[in-house]
């Protein structure tokens, strides 16, 4: 980490495909049940499709319903930022990466216990790191 932030928008668009770009730079949604991971149940962890940083934990993953990868909370608070989204009419809160602003999703409070919290989280701004991997996943 430490120079994704500073990438040209010509760099990300050679670093990712056209619908990653699309979501994580112009914060973009991907169709509901149309992602990778919305009913991918693997072990392992979602991370920052660009730059790597983990973000969430498969064991945070629940089925919410919605069509997106959902989660109850971060595999660490300060891998993600939030910032108020007031587009579409609608009073939202945005969810980036912390290291290099990739627009991830939306938070909503109407997620199920223990933190009442729902991430919902496009596939295309993950990465998911299976467990068996190797690298300490
Ligand atoms: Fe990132």
């Amino acid at each position: 980490m430490g120079d994704e932030r500073r990438r040209s928008d010509a760099e990300w668009r050679r670093l990712l495909t056209p619908e990653q770009y699309r979501i994580t730079r112009e914060h973009g949604t991907e169709r509901a049940f149309t992602g990778e991971y919305w009913d991918c149940h693997e072990p392992g962890t979602y991370a920052c499709v660009c730059c790597g940083t983990p973000l969430f934990a498969a064991a945070d993953k629940y089925d919410s319903g919605s069509g997106w990868p959902s989660f109850v909370r971060p595999v660490d608070a300060t891998h993600v930022a939030t910032r108020e989204d007031n587009s579409l009419s609608m009073r939202r809160t945005e969810v980036v990466c912390a290291a290099c602003d990739a627009h991830l999703g939306h938070v909503f409070d109407d997620g199920p216990a223990p933190t009442g919290r729902r991430y919902c989280i496009n596939s295309a701004s993950l990465r998911l790191d299976r467990d068996d991997d190797g690298d300490g996943g």
